[in-house]
């Protein structure tokens, strides 16, 4: 059906499945640096995090291209989360282990992270970003794989 993955991913799957050391060591701590900023959001709240800094989160249509399907992104400046309603509706008819409000904090989550390093395409901050919404959600999967979800069927 829809057939291409957020580019991003495919990166972390190469630096996965590459099995470089080096890589494989970066991801570890950055692992660990995540958990720490996690449990401090936890504390806070993620929306409270969101109300302090002042980040807005609009629901728009859309999300869907014909070579890239979006669930989110954000705009650091004008401190903005997009959040695609037609990506997360298509996603969510593919699972069934998130509920809608889950599956839109998740990726809230992963955009806040993306406010919280203030940085928006490094390659291991899109990694951080779906490990930092996994532990917020308490998730017992990573994230990532849910952009492999799209291209199935
Ligand atoms: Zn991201």
């Amino acid at each position: 059906m829809l057939s291409l993955l957020n580019p991003d991913s495919l990166i972390i799957l190469q630096a996965l499945f590459k099995n470089k050391k080096n890589n494989w060591n970066k991801i570890q701590i950055l692992k660990k640096e995540t958990l720490i900023l996690a449990e401090k959001i936890k504390r806070t709240g993620l929306y409270n995090y969101l109300k302090q800094e002042k980040i807005k989160i609009i629901e728009k249509e859309g999300g869907i291209y014909s070579n890239l399907i979006i669930g989110a992104s954000c705009d650091l400046i004008k401190k903005e989360i997009y959040l695609f309603l037609d990506s997360l509706n298509l996603l969510k008819k593919k699972i069934d282990f998130l509920n809608f409000q889950e599956l839109k904090e998740l990726f809230i989550a992963h955009e806040a992270f993306h406010f919280l390093k203030k940085n928006k395409s490094n390659f291991y901050d899109e990694i951080g970003a779906h490990l930092f919404s996994q532990n917020i959600l308490k998730l017992d999967f990573y994230p990532g794989i849910l952009d492999l979800i799209y291209i199935l069927n």
